[in-house]
């Protein structure tokens, strides 16, 4: 199993050290000719703008859609923006999910936080969620469904077929199930 993970910006290096233990080879994708070969692609958290700009910079938007016709990606936080069709803002987003995203929508009081989520794809043991100045995601259409939400039913995670967005970052935590879930999209 052959991972990349776009590494523009963010906290690539973290998914990276979770796909190891895993067992799968990881490649830290900045040009398109990184995506050659690949099952899956983790875009991670950052800045979605300084992400999206880079990706343009580097040539990447066109490649990165041919490649989600195809294969797994993954998005988390602002990865889940990028993956996005609408972010209600003017900025690069690769349109491959449909899925609406406001944009920081927790405020400042609570610019971070954790919550316990119950996802069945997962097992029965809830999911200890971290989010960081996270989106939420504000409506999901057809082929997308909604994976998760929090008790208030506001929705944080929405898969696609091969494709996943979490508005948080099971990277940063000591549970793998996520990075599994994804590896079994992938393969
Ligand atoms: N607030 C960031 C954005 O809008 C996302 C934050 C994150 O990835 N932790 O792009």
């Amino acid at each position: 199993m052959k991972i990349g993970v776009l590494a523009l910006q963010g906290d690539f290096a973290e998914h990276i050290v979770m796909l190891k233990r895993l067992g799968a080879e990881t490649v830290e994708v900045r040009l398109p000719a990184h995506l050659e070969g690949l099952d899956g692609l983790i875009i991670p958290g950052g800045e979605s703008t300084t992400i999206g700009k880079l990706a343009v910079d580097f040539g990447l938007i066109e490649p990165l859609r041919e490649f989600g016709r195809r294969r797994a990606i993954w998005g988390t936080c602002a990865g889940a923006i990028f993956l996005s069709k609408d972010a209600r803002r003017n900025q690069p987003l690769l349109g491959l999910m449909e899925i609406t995203v406001q944009r920081n929508a927790f405020g400042r009081q609570v610019d971070s936080f954790e919550a316990d989520l119950a996802i069945p794809e997962l097992g029965e043991r809830p999911y200890h969620a971290v989010f960081i100045r996270a989106p939420i995601i504000e409506s999901v259409s057809e082929p997308a469904r909604v994976l998760a939400a929090l008790p208030d039913g506001r929705i944080v995670a929405a898969q696609q077929g091969k494709l996943l967005a979490t508005s948080f970052h099971p990277e940063l935590t000591e549970d793998s199930r996520f990075h599994e879930f994804f590896l079994t999209l992938a393969r």
